[in-house]
């Protein structure tokens, strides 16, 4: 069976899931990109896989926004995303760059689309850096 394994930026927290991603989307609703900071959230769902805490699970904390079902977990020292269960164990969520192997699947689509931000848009035009910006 596939084991996949991640770790928060600090590396305090770091855990391993065994079994296959069902799906991949790049959620661009406005709940996601507080949760991140960005354009768009990009989460994993395994309706099967098995996640197992490593080390640090006492750091992570679980958020739930009140009356809704929408969850993170982050780590309590760095704020890096962290996988979480949800539906009552039925659903497994894992942010893709939580993962310090390479996602085994490409993204399935984006979703949430007619909430993204005034600034995402034909974002794969801008001029790409291998590095750092270049100088102005
Ligand atoms: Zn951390
Ligand atoms: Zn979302």
């Amino acid at each position: 069976m596939a084991k996949y394994s991640g770790s928060c930026l600090c590396g305090a927290v770091t855990f391993e899931v065994t079994g296959e991603f069902d799906d991949f989307y790049l959620c661009h609703c406005s709940r996601c990109r507080k949760d991140t900071g960005s354009a768009h959230g990009a989460n994993l769902f395994s309706t099967t896989a098995r996640l197992r805490w490593i080390t640090g699970q006492e750091r992570v904390t679980v958020f739930t926004l009140s009356g809704t079902q929408h969850t993170r977990a982050f780590c309590s020292t760095c704020g890096s995303a962290l996988p979480t269960v949800q539906g009552e164990g039925a659903l497994l969520v894992v942010p893709a760059g939580s993962l310090d192997d390479d996602v085994p699947i490409a993204p399935s689509a984006h979703i949430f689309v007619a909430s993204r931000a005034n600034w995402d848009s034909e974002l794969h035009r801008l001029p790409m850096a291998d590095g750092p910006p270049e100088p102005r």
